[in-house]
């Protein structure tokens, strides 16, 4: 009577270990295309910060600068933000360090 008790638990674990495998899987297919979803956010992010300047540089955190429209002209905004407030008036498209 035991035995085929014993039988029957094995056969659940090895059924249940299936299903662990199978959920891994799916786990790690769905982790997959989350980190795709991530990476191509990250692209996109790219394509909008193209305006970065790489030769103007943020005084506070080393970022590069981005130019940016404003209502009273040109002003040059941090590429950090909102981590980095840091803004700096425009002058002849050079960014003004004060
Ligand atoms: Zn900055």
């Amino acid at each position: 009577m035991t035995a085929i008790f014993e039988r029957i638990l094995g056969k659940i674990e090895v059924s249940n270990a299936g299903t662990t495998e199978f959920l891994k899987h799916q786990i790690s297919e769905i982790s997959n295309e989350i980190s795709k979803i991530k990476d191509s956010h990250i692209k996109i992010d790219g394509i909008k910060d193209k305006n970065v300047s790489k030769i103007y540089r943020c005084m506070e955190c080393g970022g590069g600068l981005i130019r940016r429209k404003g209502k009273t002209g040109f002003w040059w905004g941090c590429e950090n933000y909102p981590k980095c407030k840091q803004t700096y008036k425009d002058t002849n498209g050079k960014p003004v360090y004060k």
